[in-house]
């Protein structure tokens, strides 16, 4: 090969890899710089309590944000989550749980800009004022609320942790007898503390059993909302057939006509309370059968009442639900 054609290859060759190796060390700086920003510090030591005096509550029907005192806000969370007619500890599994997702929020951020939680239980965690609360309750309002306050107030300061980092305490209405992992519900990876667990004296409630029937066009067409190309036989024997279960006993995969769904979709498509269902055919209709009420992860508040009553304190039923946690008493 002459000189020449050697030497235009080699500086071909570096105008090459010039980019290459910026370019290169650009995205390592960059990836650096985002990794820092993600990581929120979740372990307990450095906070104090007085860290939260105040939470800023977002209203999501009025959009306006209110500043309340992180221990009445308590109040009201569990004000709006939990019967008051619950055993007071399972009140107080409710308060500590409530206070943990709280704290969670503030620390890791929230979507809602200016605002730290919002008051829907879709998105965030159920509130109601104490004004509200009143009004509703027939009785013995004072009485009712004095016990609520109890259940702050023997709490106060706690938080639920994993390794001394405060956990993403989810609950929810009704297990039907076990919890979810939670990848299974929002992907990702699974959270050591967030692991199926099984609870006994969760079929006692109203949460426990519902139906929900649909005539074939309504059912088809709910389902067309995310899968316009479906096509169903209804006739078909693999129709409604559960092809694969959850561990916490969920429906994982469901086949539908041409489609294989998941639990957590069907439920989200056709407003089903949990994801443990079976399905069956009534004449025209097309019935579900559901056991539970939520997304199935973490605390379960009808279970948390069911263990109450069987003599469990409020550190039994949070460890319980929250795997290989403590209740770290924030001073
Ligand atoms: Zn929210």
């Amino acid at each position: 090969m002459k000189k020449v054609t050697i030497y235009i290859l080699i500086i071909v060759g570096i105008c090459f890899l010039i980019p290459i190796i910026f370019t290169v060390k650009f995205k390592s700086e960059k990836k650096e710089k985002e990794e820092k920003v993600e990581i929120p510090e979740l372990s307990v030591e450095q906070y104090s309590y007085s860290n939260f005096g105040t939470i800023k509550l977002l209203h999501s029907k009025t959009g306006e944000i209110e500043e309340v005192p992180l221990d009445e806000y308590i109040v009201e969370v569990i004000a709006g989550e939990m019967p008051v007619d619950f055993e007071l500890e399972a009140l107080k599994a409710q308060s500590v749980s409530a206070r943990t997702y709280t704290l969670y929020k503030i620390i890791t951020g929230t979507p809602h800009e200016g605002a730290d939680i919002c008051d829907s239980s879709t998105c965030c965690q159920a509130w109601i004022s104490k004004e509200d609360r009143f009004a509703k309750w027939e009785d013995n309002k004072q009485e009712k609320w004095n016990k609520l306050v109890e259940a702050v107030n023997c709490t106060l300061g706690e938080v639920i942790t994993y390794n001394g980092e405060l956990i993403n305490a989810f609950f929810h209405s009704n297990s039907g007898g076990k919890t979810e992992n939670v990848s299974e519900v929002w992907g990702g990876s699974d959270l050591p503390y967030l692991m199926p667990a099984e609870t006994q004296g969760e079929e006692n409630y109203t949460q426990y059993h519902s139906e929900a029937i649909f005539t074939k066009d309504e059912f088809v067409q709910k389902i067309k909302e995310k899968y316009s190309d479906i096509e169903i036989n209804f006739d078909d024997e693999k129709f409604g057939q559960i092809q694969e279960y959850t561990p916490g006993g969920r429906v994982k995969k469901v086949q539908f006509g041409n489609r294989i769904l998941t639990g957590v979709e069907t439920r989200t498509l056709l407003g089903l309370r949990s994801a443990r269902f079976t399905v069956s055919k009534e004449g025209e209709n097309i019935k579900f059968d559901v056991i539970g009420y939520g997304h199935g992860v973490g605390l379960s508040q009808t279970g948390a009442d069911a263990m109450a009553k069987q003599g469990y304190t409020y550190k039994d039923i949070l460890t319980h639900f929250y795997t290989n946690t403590e209740i770290t008493k924030l001073e």
